[in-house]
């Protein structure tokens, strides 16, 4: 009787093992099946973004890179940087604000790197930057040339302000500019001291009125 029990315990114990033995092993080998056919999505999305990339099809490469996810390789990552550079790029067609976001995701790729079409990213990449630099030389010469622009309009301003005469200037200005008055008439009423300078020309004689040394209105 007792062997008996000793037997079942041992017998139970027997299963009991087994059934772990056996749950590991299934969860092991599930763990392996589904790397596996992780491993196989990312070779085959891979190897499809590749072919996408030789023909120039952007686009499809990006979402094709993109759908795989967490199962990017390292070179994937490159590649989806590169394929989204292309796409702003726009075969050199691309607006400023592209060929500069173009150029910038080229900086985000090592100039080392030998992955996948590493010929294709290294011509690619000299178009892009030297569309970019031919882009910042344009920009620069805009400038360049705005703010000589700028620089003219300021001197013919300053000019025009010298060989005129306006309100609040000095009778200085308005000696250097006319020559000695013809006539000068003066009037002090209270703190202001009121001049009249008159140069007579033949059919309008002009009159400059200051008030204490600045010129404050004049009548031609
Ligand atoms: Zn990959």
């Amino acid at each position: 009787m007792q062997d008996h029990g000793k037997k079942i315990f041992l017998i139970s114990i027997g299963v009991v093992v087994a059934v772990i033995v056996a749950f590991f092993g299934y969860q092991g080998y599930k763990a392996k099946m589904e790397e596996k056919r992780h491993a196989e999505i990312h070779q085959s999305g891979h190897s499809t973004a590749v072919e996408y990339l030789k023909a120039g099809e952007w686009g499809n490469a990006m979402d094709t890179l993109n759908g795989l996810g967490d199962d990017r390789c390292d070179d994937c990552e490159t590649l989806l940087t590169y394929s989204y550079a292309m796409m702003k790029y726009k075969d050199g067609k691309a607006s400023d604000g592209g060929i500069t976001t173009a150029h910038n995701s080229f900086e985000e790729i090592s100039e080392d790197y030998c992955g996948d079409l590493a010929d294709n990213v290294r011509r690619d990449r000299e178009r892009v930057n030297a569309d970019y630099e031919k882009m910042m030389a344009r920009q620069a010469e805009a400038k360049r040339q705005e703010e000589a622009a700028k620089a003219a309009k300021k001197a013919a301003e300053e000019a025009e302000r010298a060989n005129n005469v306006y309100i609040g200037d000095s009778e200085e200005k308005v000696r250097r500019l006319f020559g000695t008055p013809d006539h000068v008439g003066r009037a002090v009423v209270g703190d202001t001291e009121t001049k009249q300078f008159v140069y007579y020309a033949p059919g309008h004689d002009i009159i400059i009125y200051l008030q204490n040394g600045k010129v404050a209105g004049f009548m031609e």
